[in-house]
């Protein structure tokens, strides 16, 4: 499948979302990766076997604020 020189990473591979982009579907808010993963805006994912990955938020504040809120 992948031809890229040097190859996406695997759809379970930590660093899945460094695959290159296939197809963007900016009007819909997704995109499909090299490796079958689906990526959506909002950073969730659905994987080719179905899995589905929750949206991450941007890096949290909690461990510098602590639990203030
Ligand atoms: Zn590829």
């Amino acid at each position: 499948m992948c031809q890229h020189q040097p190859p996406c990473p695997p759809p379970d591979a930590t660093d899945r979302e460094a695959a290159r982009l296939v197809a963007h579907y900016p009007e819909q808010g997704w995109c499909v990766l090299c490796n079958g993963v689906l990526l959506f805006e909002d950073t969730g994912e659905l994987l080719p076997d179905g899995q589905v990955v929750a949206p991450r938020r941007p890096a949290a504040d909690t461990t510098a604020t602590g639990v203030g809120q």
